[in-house]
């Protein structure tokens, strides 16, 4: 049995980012940047309105003046109009402030007659203008390299006039789960005894999904040679196989030496970790195979632990790790076990409370939680302490 960390750093250790793509900004949504972008563009690009009403010189602008009309600046084209003092270009949200204004008065502080345009406040010089380049200078650095793609940055590139951006390599990822009791959910409604249905094939479809990846497959299979060994061989054609239930020691456990039958081979084989110390790390002709315990629970928390972080590197990601906050303990916790446990609980304003049954077949519990507590081998932790909490919500 290995530790934790070490475990971790052989997983990362083993598996490669294969390369960059370029894609559309509108399939970009939760890549990760595979190159540095610097602002090609000032934001704003010109000095603008920011609110429909009349440009002036403020100087010349006070409260109680009456301006003499110009023209209409509206957004768009820039109409090279020129304002001097007791003169007022209408202008519009956007529009490029014409030559000779220095301040925008709104609209709801005027009275226009005609021609004319009654200023019923005054203005001081740069006011409602936005000014060239304010909110970012042209060469400063937009894009980190290995950096998450969000809405905002998607629609930050675009406002740079990039149609597409270069992102690291997509990743697909088959995933497998065993068992003869194990039965798919919607087949029946009447289980025979014994049986349950399969929770974890969809939780793990969905946690690949959730770090970005691809699921290229996902199949259950019964606790026999024959079907494994043909559901795993095609398991290898992905670039991550997940593989739930059967990685443990029982006669029925027959992932591991499935796997070796194969040619794979097995670099990790339990971690000191609680839930989740049946864990199973390989690879298979550049499959990166990870087996996973059956308990719900434990499947989560290794699936957390090891299969995103590698999944995220591979996508390209620079910062693997979950998020982490600080949060006040609701409740005494301890952990008298040998091994680093991780407990599930929620996390609300700033505090974390252990939720349901701390056992890894609770997926209740689970269900409930939204945030892990890692409590080393021997901790004791006190209600009101401050301690750093992992989110995945
Ligand atoms: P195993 O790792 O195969 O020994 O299974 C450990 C526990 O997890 C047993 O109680 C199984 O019934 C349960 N289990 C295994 N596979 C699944 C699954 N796909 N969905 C829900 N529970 C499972
Ligand atoms: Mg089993």
């Amino acid at each position: 049995m290995i530790s934790e960390e070490e475990a971790r750093r052989r997983v990362l250790q083993s598996v490669r980012s294969p390369g960059k793509r370029v894609v559309p900004l509108s399939e970009a949504l939760d890549c990760f940047s595979a190159l540095e972008v610097v602002a090609r563009l000032p934001l704003p690009m010109f000095d603008n309105s920011a609110m429909d009403g009349y440009a002036v010189v403020a100087d010349s602008s006070k409260k109680g003046t009456r301006l003499h009309v110009i023209g209409e600046q509206p957004a768009g084209i820039d109409r090279k109009l020129r304002v001097s003092p007791g003169e007022a270009a209408r202008i519009f949200t956007g529009a490029p402030i014409p030559a000779g204004a220095d301040a925008v008065v709104m609209q709801e502080d005027t009275t226009r007659e005609g021609d004319t345009v009654m200023v019923n406040e005054s203005v001081d010089p740069g006011e409602f203008i936005r000014k060239r380049g304010c909110d970012l200078a042209e060469g400063q650095k937009i894009l980190g390299l290995g950096e998450k793609i969000r809405p905002a940055t998607i629609a930050l590139l675009a406002s740079q006039g990039f149609a597409d951006v270069t992102v690291g390599s997509k990743v697909d990822a088959a995933v497998i789960s065993t068992g003869d009791e194990v039965v798919a959910p919607g087949t029946t409604l009447d289980l025979d005894p014994g049986q349950i249905y399969d929770s974890n094939l969809l939780l793990l479809q969905a946690l690949v999904q959730q770090c970005g990846a691809c699921v290229k497959s996902a199949e259950h299979c019964p606790d026999q040679r024959e079907r494994l060994t043909q559901t795993i061989q095609r398991g290898f054609k992905s670039q991550v196989l997940v593989i739930t239930g059967g990685v443990s020691v029982g006669e029925h456990d027959l992932v591991q030496s499935t796997l070796r039958s194969l040619g794979a081979t097995i670099d990790i084989w339990r971690v000191a970790i609680k839930p989740g110390k049946p864990f199973l790390f390989g690879q298979a002709n550049g499959c990166a195979v990870f087996g996973l315990p059956g308990n719900p629970v434990s499947a989560f928390v290794t699936f957390l632990q090891f299969v995103r972080p590698a999944i995220l590197k591979m996508m390209g990601a620079k910062n693997v790790d979950l998020p982490k906050v600080p949060a006040r303990l609701t409740a005494d916790v301890s952990n008298q076990g040998d091994r680093p446990h991780y407990v599930r609980g929620r996390t609300e304003n700033g505090t974390f409370a252990p939720v349901g049954r701390q056992e890894s077949h609770a997926l209740f519990g689970l269900s409930q939680s939204n945030a892990l507590l890692r409590l080393a081998a021997g901790e004791s932790l006190k209600a009101g302490e401050i301690v750093d909490i992992q989110i995945w919500y």
